[in-house]
């Protein structure tokens, strides 16, 4: 019997006991390819030589040192790093260790900034349906994933949602790209109008949104306006890249093909790939300059920020994605993924739609192509396509509640940044035995 508070008590998971490269191998033998890194989290694979020997070093030099007294060399050079990847308005990194603590300090900092600005009524958030920001009480309460919301629903802040950017689902018949987006600009300007736009502090939004939905990327022209609206108000925008960043959709951050730029951004999951938990929250010159002339510093702080065995694996990581130009390959790659996905699936009766970016990508299931109604619900097809691809030798992270938090199902594919060619067609055709084994089975 194990001790462990484990996600679903009722079901025995294999046990993990090697990684190698991109596949998991359970102690009995079975060899499972990472097609989706777990959550986007493991984007060299398993068992990287160059980040385990960044790690003993490390070890074996300084494990810890607190950052109130303390710099750390791993974390100075990690920081450095990401300033050189990012715009260089955006140069100003700090350390957590994990995607929800990202969300929470960047939820912090807005507000600093804002008193610091000496606007201190602005406290309110708005934030979009079919979100996921992590599941921490300030991060759960800007996040649109209602079965994640509700049971904590009483200890959650007020904040507000608008409609997600979601063409497939919600842009309407005849409706152009330039239309929707004027009438998502229209909701968020009223939305702010409403609350008062000298009250609000952020927007907040996923770049590329993941687990919630399914890879759903905006339509052109999206982000800017948005961007737009929220300087009409002085309202900062928050892109959180926690699982679309660090090269997943193709380039460095997934807002590089926004033509668009964050005041506060945050970082988790390919930061570092899984070899040590590590988050991290990027900020513009305006805002760090704003709270380092206001109060002198940003108030918050955790034991573990800038960790140095977390940040000396993120380095690694981080220096093998620019020294391999991962993120071309991640370009190149997913084509070869979009193209395998739309020979197997544009044509299947359970596949609506097929999206994604880079290395990040879904298949939206329907009963029915006609009027793409969704399977029902308490069918939880995502949950039998996770476990029948598992027994085939499949990691993927499908998903429920697509559309609105309970109808619809989606599988995202996120696999690491290294999958060869085979392996991406391995992943699609297990997929497709996986599917049809589950609608049928
Ligand atoms: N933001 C996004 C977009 C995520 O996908 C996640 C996790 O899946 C989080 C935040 C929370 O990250 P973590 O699970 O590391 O707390």
């Amino acid at each position: 019997m194990s001790h462990i508070i484990h996600r679903n008590p009722s079901q025995t998971i294999p046990l993990a006991v090697r990684g190698e490269g991109c596949y998991l191998i359970d102690t009995q033998g079975r060899r499972y390819f990472d097609g989706s890194g777990g959550a986007a989290v493991s984007c060299l694979g398993h068992g990287h030589p160059k980040v385990i020997a960044a790690m003993k070093q490390q070890l074996e030099t300084l494990e810890y040192a607190h950052t109130s007294f303390f710099s750390s060399e791993p974390a100075e050079q990690l920081a450095n790093l990401m300033a050189q990847q990012s715009p260089p308005t955006l140069g100003h990194v700090y350390f957590v260790s994990s995607g929800s603590e990202a969300m929470e300090t960047a939820l912090k900092m807005a507000r600093q900034y804002h008193v610091d600005n000496g606007e201190l009524q602005r406290h309110h958030f708005v934030s979009r349906r079919q979100s996921y920001h992590g599941n921490s009480l300030g991060a759960l309460a800007i996040g649109g994933n209602l079965p994640r919301r509700k049971l904590y629903e009483p200890l959650l802040m007020p904040t507000t949602q608008v409609s997600p950017c979601f063409a497939f689902r919600y842009r309407l018949a005849g409706e152009s790209d330039a239309d929707y987006v004027d009438r998502l600009g229209l909701e968020l300007e009223q939305t702010f109008l409403q609350l008062g736009p000298e009250t609000v502090a952020a927007f907040v939004a996923e770049t590329v949104v993941g687990a919630t939905s399914g890879a759903v990327a905006p339509v052109p022209g999206y982000m800017a306006r948005m961007r737009e609206i929220c300087d009409r108000y002085g309202v900062l925008l928050v892109l959180d890249e926690v699982m679309c960043g660090i090269g997943r959709t193709g380039t460095y951050h997934a807002f590089e093909q926004e033509d668009v730029l964050p005041d506060i951004m945050t970082l988790a999951k390919g930061l570092g790939g899984g070899f040590a938990p590590i988050g991290a929250v990027m900020a513009s010159d305006k805002v760090v300059h704003t709270i380092n002339a206001g109060s002198g510093s940003f108030q918050h702080g955790h034991t573990y920020v800038g960790h140095p065995i977390a940040c000396a694996a993120a380095l690694a990581v981080q220096q093998e994605i620019v020294d391999q130009q991962l993120c071309a390959k991640v370009r190149s790659s997913g084509d070869l993924l979009a193209r395998l996905l739309k020979e197997r699936f544009a044509h299947h009766p359970h596949v609506a739609d097929i999206r994604g970016r880079g290395l990040f990508w879904a298949i939206e299931l329907v009963q029915d192509r006609d009027g793409n109604v969704p399977f029902p619900a308490e069918l939880r097809l995502n949950a039998h396509i996770k476990k029948t691809a598992q027994t085939h030798g499949l990691l993927c992270y499908p998903g429920g509640g697509t559309l609105d938090g309970i109808n619809g199902d989606h599988v995202l594919l996120a696999p690491p940044y290294i999958s060869t060619p085979e392996q991406l067609a391995f992943a699609v055709d297990t997929l497709a035995v996986a599917l049809d084994e589950s609608v049928h089975g």
